[in-house]
């Protein structure tokens, strides 16, 4: 099991606070039996330097439970080299026109095909994240304006030739997305005093996967991953 904890708004914070912080009670069992079991140290690309951070597992030593956790920081993605917010930035970056992947790959220091597959996986994941989007803020009273293709944007797309099969859709429902998350993220922070992921991979990745899988009946209610 994974679980996602909040320990300062980047790696950087999270390297400074996570060796003063423990887990303790068992969210399986709910007994105060969790035991640091093993860790493994990763070195993060960060701007200005890779950032070491210890992620560790903890066991459950109550016999019936023994179940194995992980705590990973809300500013990683599971499997994923970078952090969450160098995506946001790199697709911010080409959603704007103002990089292409080549340009991308070099500020960001990544292969030219990682930022490829980034903003392709931007771009699959944006319809599904919107439509959570959507109903969540519905249910919680609020409305959503239409997406609106940026006019600067059409001669910027047909400029770079963009072929590939749903990437144009991808990319104008990609470009909304950054606005209605944040939205998502306010009204469920305000309706259950929790502080959730910033930014639209941690968001994603760690809630609106969450939220999507759930229907959004008394959204208030609910409590959020
Ligand atoms: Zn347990």
């Amino acid at each position: 099991m994974i679980i996602v904890v909040r320990l300062g708004d980047d790696v950087k914070q999270f390297a400074v606070l996570s060796p003063g912080f423990a887990l303790e009670i068992c969210p399986l069992c709910g007994e105060a039996t969790l035991r640091v079991w093993d860790w493994y140290d990763r070195l993060v690309p960060c701007t200005g330097g890779d950032v070491g951070v210890r992620i560790k597992r903890y066991r459950c030593h109550r016999r019936a439970c023994r179940c194995l956790i992980t705590v990973l920081p809300d500013c990683l993605l599971g499997g994923a080299v970078y952090p969450a917010l160098v995506r946001d930035i790199g697709a911010e970056e080409y959603l704007s026109g103002r990089s292409t992947y080549q340009q991308l790959a070099q500020a960001i220091g990544c292969s030219q095909s990682t930022a490829w597959r980034w903003m392709r996986a931007q771009t699959r994941q944006a319809g599904p994240w919107l439509n959570t989007c959507r109903r969540w803020l519905a249910d919680l009273g609020l409305g959503v304006g239409p997406l609106v293709l940026p006019e600067h944007m059409r001669a910027v797309w047909h400029s770079w030739r963009i072929r590939a099969e749903g990437m144009l859709e991808g990319l104008l429902c990609a470009g909304a997305l950054g606005e209605w998350v944040e939205t998502l993220r306010d009204a469920l922070q305000r309706a259950r005093g929790h502080v959730l992921p910033g930014g639209l991979w941690a968001s994603g990745s760690h809630v609106l996967d969450r939220l999507g899988l759930a229907p959004p009946h008394n959204a208030e209610r609910r409590v959020p991953p």
